[in-house]
C-alpha cells in the first residue's frame, strides 16, 4: 500500500512519529493509502519553514504571486477528472459533485489570482491641509489552515488561494478522513512553482497537530472550517491571533402556500440529500405552510423513495455513503430521537453491507423545538415543520443556534423581501435551495456558525490580510489632529 508523506520546506518527508494511519473509501471500507501520523515536532518544523520563507514571499509583488496562482488554475483544470474521481473515492460524494468540488477550487484560485492586480486599499481625505491618507493591505504572517472532509479540495482552496495571494506563508492540515485530497492539492501547488517553505502540509490528529498549529507563538492567523465544538476550542486556545471560523448549520427552506411545489421538491431533494446531507449549507428543515404540506409530502416521497444509493463513481448513483461509521451512528441516533419527536415518513435505517450508507430519512409534524429541528445531524435526515404564516415561519427559521444558509419558495415579492430582511443567516436564497454558493460572493454565517469572518470573494482577502492606515504629511510643519494647536 502506498505511503504518503508530509510536505515541509519543499520536501516530502516522514513524520518524526514514524507512525501512519489509513484513509478509507467510505463506499467500500477499502483503504486508499497510509498517511503520516504527524505530531507537534512536525508542526514546529513546518512553522520554522514558513517563518524562513515569509520575507521573500511577502516581498514578491502580488502580480508575480498571481502568476503562480494562474498556473495552479491551469493544472487543476488539466487534472480535474482525476481529482474529481479522487474526491468521490476518498470522501464519497457522487462524481458530478466530486467534479463540482474541484471546479470550486479552480474558481476560487482564478478569482484570487485576479486579486494579485487589485488587493485594493483606499484613499480618503485628511482633516488637515497638505496631508494624504490611504490604506494598504499587508499579509498577516504565518497562517494555520485546518479543514474538514466534506469539500476536500474546495475548502482547502478557499483558504490556500487568498492566503497565498496576500503574501502569507502556510501550514495546512487536511482532515484525517480526506488526507489524499489535501496532498494532491499541495502537489499541484508544488508543480505550479510555489517556493519551498511557503506552503507546508502535515497530516494527523486535530488534538495534537491541529492544537499545535493553534497555540504556536509564531502563528499569526488561523482559518478553520469544521464543527462548532472544535471552533470553540480553537477560539479559547488561540490567544490574540486573528481567527476565522466557519462552523455548522441547520438550514431551513420556507415553503409558502403560493410556491411552485415541483420546484420546491427539486430544491429540497438537492438540498437535503445532495452530498448525503453532509454540507454545512444542507437543507435539514422544511418549514411549510400547513395548507400545502400534505400535497408536498406526497410529491416529495415519490421521488425520495426512488433515490439510488451506491458508490459515487457509478453513474446510476444518486446518493453516496456517509463519511465514516461514526457519521452513520450519529444519523441513526437522531432517527431514534426523531421517532419520539415526530412522524417518520421514510428511511430511518442503516443500509447493511459494505460502506457507510444510510437511507434518506424524512420526519414530519416536527415541532420547532424538537432536537431534530435544532441540532446539526450532518446526514441525510430532514425535518418538516408545519406553520400557519410567514411570521411564524421566520420565527421557526430563527429558532436555532446557527445562522448559515436559508431559503424561501414563494411567488409573492413581499414575502421574499420580508424573509430576506428578518431571517438570521449569512446566506439567503429565494426560489432556490440552501446550497449553491458562488466563489465571488462572501460565504459564512451569523450566530453560532462563526465569529463574523467571511470566506471567498473580497471578504476572503480581508480574512487573510491586515489593513494598514498611512498618513503622509507634506505641509513641512507639525500639524496636530483633533483641533490641537
Ligand atoms: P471537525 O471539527 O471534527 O474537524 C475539522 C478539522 O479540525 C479536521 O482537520 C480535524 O482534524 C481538526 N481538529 C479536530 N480537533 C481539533 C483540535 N482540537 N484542534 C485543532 N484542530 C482540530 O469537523 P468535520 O467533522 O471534519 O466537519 C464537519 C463540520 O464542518 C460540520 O459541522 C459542518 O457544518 C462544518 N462545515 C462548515 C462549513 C462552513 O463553511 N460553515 C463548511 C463545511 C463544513
Amino acid at each position: 500500500m502506498k505511503v504518503y508523506k508530509n510536505y515541509i520546506n519543499g520536501r516530502w518527508i516522514e513524520s518524526s512519529s514514524k507512525k501512519t494511519f489509513q484513509s478509507l473509501d467510505p463506499a467500500t471500507n477499502q483503504s486508499i493509502g497510509k498517511f503520516q501520523l504527524g505530531n507537534e515536532k512536525d508542526v514546529d518544523s513546518a512553522i520554522e519553514a514558513a517563518k524562513n520563507s515569509f520575507k521573500e514571499w511577502s516581498d514578491t509583488p502580488a502580480p508575480k504571486r498571481a502568476e503562480i496562482l494562474y498556473e495552479i488554475v491551469r493544472l487543476l483544470k488539466q487534472n480535474k477528472q482525476r481529482l474529481g474521481r479522487l474526491v468521490t473515492t476518498e470522501m464519497g460524494k457522487v462524481l458530478k459533485e466530486g467534479l463540482g468540488d474541484v471546479q470550486e477550487a479552480i474558481d476560487i484560485f482564478e478569482y484570487m489570482a485576479g486579486e494579485g492586480r487589485r488587493l485594493f486599499g483606499y484613499t480618503t481625505p485628511s482633516e488637515l491641509k497638505n496631508k494624504f491618507c490611504m490604506t494598504v493591505r499587508k499579509p498577516i504572517g504565518i497562517v494555520s489552515l485546518i479543514t474538514p472532509w466534506n469539500f476536500p479540495t474546495a475548502i482547502p482552496a478557499w483558504k490556500l488561494s487568498p492566503a497565498l495571494i496576500c503574501g502569507n506563508t502556510i501550514v495546512f492540515k487536511p482532515s484525517s478522513d480526506t488526507p489524499l485530497c489535501g496532498i494532491e492539492m499541495i502537489k499541484i501547488l508544488e508543480k505550479a512553482g510555489v517556493p519551498k517553505g511557503v506552503v507546508n502540509l502535515i497530516t494527523g490528529p486535530g488534538a495534537t497537530v491541529g492544537k499545535r498549529m493553534i497555540n504556536h507563538p509564531d502563528v499569526r492567523g488561523i482559518s478553520f472550517t469544521g464543527n462548532r465544538g472544535t471552533g470553540e476550542f480553537i477560539l479559547k486556545n488561540a490567544g490574540i491571533k486573528k481567527v476565522g471560523l466557519e462552523l455548522g448549520g441547520k438550514n431551513p427552506i420556507i415553503v409558502m402556500d403560493d410556491a411552485d411545489l415541483d420546484l420546491v421538491k427539486e430544491g429540497v431533494i438537492w438540498g437535503a440529500f445532495g452530498t448525503t446531507g453532509q454540507r454545512c449549507t444542507a437543507a435539514s428543515r422544511v418549514i411549510i405552510h400547513k395548507d400545502v404540506k400534505e400535497e408536498f409530502e406526497d410529491l416529495l416521497l415519490k421521488d425520495v423513495e426512488k433515490l439510488k444509493l451506491g458508490h459515487g463513481l457509478k453513474s446510476s448513483t444518486d446518493v453516496g455513503p456517509l463519511i465514516n461509521k461514526a457519521a452513520v451512528e450519529k444519523t441513526h441516533k437522531y432517527t431514534s430521537i426523531g421517532k419520539r419527536e415526530g412522524k417518520l415518513l421514510t428511511g430511518g435505517d442503516i443500509v447493511k453491507g459494505q460502506g457507510f450508507f444510510y437511507k434518506p430519512t424524512i420526519f414530519t409534524d416536527v415541532s420547532s423545538n424538537a432536537r431534530i429541528a435544532k441540532e446539526e445531524i450532518f446526514g441525510p435526515s430532514l425535518a418538516i415543520v408545519p406553520i400557519n404564516d410567514l411570521n411564524e415561519a421566520i420565527k421557526v427559521a430563527n429558532n436555532i443556534e446557527y445562522g448559515l444558509s436559508s431559503s424561501i419558495y414563494t411567488n409573492d415579492i413581499a414575502n421574499a423581501f420580508k424573509f430576506i430582511d428578518k431571517v438570521e443567516s449569512g446566506i439567503s436564497y429565494v426560489n432556490s435551495s440552501t446550497i449553491g454558493a458562488e466563489v465571488h460572493l462572501p460565504f459564512g454565517g451569523v450566530k453560532g456558525t462563526g465569529n463574523g469572518t467571511r470566506e471567498a470573494g473580497i471578504e476572503g482577502i480581508h480574512e487573510f490580510s491586515e489593513t494598514k492606515a498611512i498618513y503622509i504629511d507634506y505641509s513641512g510643519k507639525l500639524q496636530k489632529t483633533q483641533g490641537i494647536d
